[in-house]
């Protein structure tokens, strides 16, 4: 049992039983019983071997006792972190230092005590130095272990935070229990953490690990401190390693999209030097240690009314609420709609035609929803059809979908401009592809390369130099680099960096068609779910494929410099993973691998190229797994002669 590892998987499937026996649980007091004793002990039994000292397995009765949250104190303080809104701080901040940028996420700093393994208590940041004990409420928490596989003592730091789609579930079900609304994602984790009963309520969180502290541990780099922090089965936010301005300035994009996109809340993005020497020489002042930074867009909030809703039909078919309102001025734009991200949404605050809202803009392009000032009477509605195609909605508990995949007019059209966004076909606009379709000319992606100039011709407010320039642009699209050619086939749950990471280790189109959903699984950051909805899009898509190839579409494996200097390479593409102490830091050792093509792996598994370790006579768990799949087994010098001798 001590080796249990907590993957994404184990701590979904926790927290799925613990729904499950708690609505049970709470049936059975209420005097209707849904399932069978035998059934019932079946799931705790279940749960049992996943999270051993899971507190539902200890609940008498429905209502655990009365929580109180007595004061405790910290070791070390729990600082804020400085701040800044200007890109010009952020660089001098940084200057000449290899710095390392993660998400910042937008919840409730905690910090968890561990000994010898075990969780022995969870405290808030209260003042910094001062914080309040919720280890009855983190219990709960399904991806915060109460017991790790070894026997770490020490203290791990993190953001508790709540996912979009688990706050419209909780939100639900504190209306079922009479509790009052939560008001944001944001807001809901302080509001539960503060809460004296209902502490069940936290099953709905999730945590992000950033820190760990411990006597036995000496970190040298911030890069081994978010593996390690892995190796100690938490979540951590991807960390990235930045070494000049550019590198910065391209994160903050990439933080920007996840912003826009993503379903955790963000509220900017945190940087600190990766050499943490650094941290020790430059120490904090009394509120913010020097070693760290985090950046954040300017935001402005306006209050307007709502005017008017629109659902959108998405290319993957996901019916999406956007809100007129009467045009309002924010950071420099006029504002006439507001994303309200899904059904769920709607519902939960319930949003109707003259409510007055406030909102706000700052990283994003398109402002978001904050709250409500001042509702007009009545309750909120969804739309029973497509507005596209009239088929009949369905409902997936957050979203409303139209199942008509194949002939819905407004997915197709979605699905085709995505294309064009990602083959980078210029002037194409929604307005110009619209007609296409409707007059049959494009019925699909690949239609668009057989296009001509006079089919552009037949379309409206065409002209011939703008016709001429359409045929040019679509011709010249025929060569892309695979990763866009990938996302342009629309395949739901992978974006570019997924398809970029799988390149790195299928490095063509046939190679991830061939891949099999076994294989991806074990590359580190792919879930199972993530895996399954690559390996089934690709299928669905082969047809796609094959007309854009036939079309005479040419994607391009490798961007240049990559192939030139690294594929010729012996080791490029191979899997390794390393364990134990090594001479140089870690981070040194993996930059090397990467550089070369090579890929850091997770666990062993038959994908592992090499196992690199200098401990050849321990019994750790990858030494025994690399010993039963015969995975060689390299020591750091075996490594750098294969790096550096056959360069
Ligand atoms: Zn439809």
């Amino acid at each position: 049992m001590s080796k249990k590892h907590l993957s994404a998987d184990s701590s979904s499937r926790t927290r799925e039983l613990a729904d499950l026996i708690l609505n049970h649980k709470r049936a059975y007091y209420a005097g209707q019983p849904q399932i069978s004793d035998a059934a019932y002990d079946k799931l705790e039994d279940e749960l049992r071997s996943l999270s051993p000292s899971h507190p539902i397995l200890e609940l008498i009765g429905i209502e655990p006792k009365e929580s109180v949250g007595r004061k405790v104190k910290h070791d070390r303080p729990m600082l804020s972190l400085q701040k800044t809104y200007s890109l010009d701080d952020l660089y001098s901040w940084a200057e000449n230092h290899e710095i390392i940028g993660t998400y910042k996420v937008d919840g409730n700093s905690l910090s968890l005590v561990f000994e010898k393994g075990a969780l022995t208590l969870a405290k808030t940041r209260g003042n910094g130095f001062i914080g309040e004990d919720v280890t009855d409420k983190i219990l709960w928490v399904p991806d915060i272990p109460s017991k790790l596989s070894n026997d770490f003592t020490g203290e791990i730091r993190g953001e508790l935070y709540c996912f979009e789609s688990q706050f419209f579930r909780l939100a639900d079900e504190m209306a079922a229990l009479n509790l009052d609304k939560p008001t944001s994602t944001r807001n809901i984790v302080a509001g539960i953490l503060g809460r004296k009963t209902h502490v069940e309520l936290a099953r709905f969180f999730n945590f992000f690990a950033f820190d760990v502290a411990s006597e036995n541990l000496a970190i040298k780099t911030e890069w081994n401190l978010f593996l390690q922090l892995k190796e100690l089965n938490f979540h951590t936010p991807e960390p990235v390693l930045l070494n000049t301005k550019d590198d910065i300035e391209e994160y903050l994009e990439h933080v920007k999209n996840a912003m826009d996109e993503g379903e955790i809340g963000l509220d900017g993005a945190v940087f600190s030097y990766n050499d943490r020497s650094l941290h020790e020489e430059l120490g904090a002042t009394a509120h913010h240690p020097r070693y760290k930074m985090s950046f954040k867009w300017p935001g402005q909030t306006a209050k307007t009314k709502i005017s008017e809703f629109l659902w959108e039909t998405s290319r993957l078919g996901f019916v999406t609420p956007v809100a007129i309102v009467d045009p309002v001025f924010l950071s420099g734009a006029s504002i006439t709609n507001v994303t309200l991200h899904n059904a769920a949404f709607v519902k939960t605050y319930n949003l109707k035609k003259g409510d007055d809202i406030e909102i706000i803009r700052s990283g994003e392009v398109i402002p978001k929803f904050l709250a409500v000032i001042s509702e007009s009477p009545g309750s909120f509605s969804w739309p029973k059809e497509c507005s596209s195609c009239h088929t009949g909605l369905e409902f997936d508990g957050v979203r409303l979908k139209c199942p008509n995949t194949k002939n819905c007019p407004a997915q197709q059209l979605r699905d085709i401009l995505n294309w064009i966004k990602c083959a980078e076909i210029e002037d194409l606009s929604e307005k110009r592809l619209a007609p296409l379709l409707n007059s049959g000319l494009v019925g699909k992606k690949s239609d668009l390369y057989s296009l001509t100039v006079e089919d552009f011709l037949k379309m409206p407010f065409t002209k011939e130099k703008m016709a001429q320039k359409l045929y040019t642009n679509i011709q010249a699209s025929k060569t892309l680099p695979l990763p866009n050619f990938l996302n342009g086939l629309g395949i739901e749950g992978a974006g570019i960096t997924t398809w970029e990471k799988l390149l790195s280790i299928f490095p063509s189109l046939e190679a991830i068609q061939r891949a099999t959903l076994e294989e991806i699984k074990t590359i580190d950051g792919f879930a199972e779910k993530s895996a399954e909805q690559i390996v089934s899009g690709l299928r669905e898509k082969t047809s796609d494929i094959v007309n854009l190839l036939s079309a005479g579409v040419a994607p391009v494996a490798q961007s240049l410099s990559v192939s030139q200097t690294s594929s010729a390479h012996p080791l490029f593409g191979k899997q390794f993973i390393i364990t134990g102490a090594l001479s140089k830091p870690r981070s040194e050792i993996e930059k090397l691998i990467k550089q070369v093509g090579g890929v850091i792996g997770s666990s062993v598994s038959k994908n592992t190229f090499a196992l690199v370790t200098n401990e050849t006579d321990s019994s750790s768990s990858k030494m025994k797994k690399a010993k039963e799949l015969g995975t060689a087994i390299w020591s750091e010098d075996q490594l750098l002669q294969k790096l550096i001798g056959s360069k």
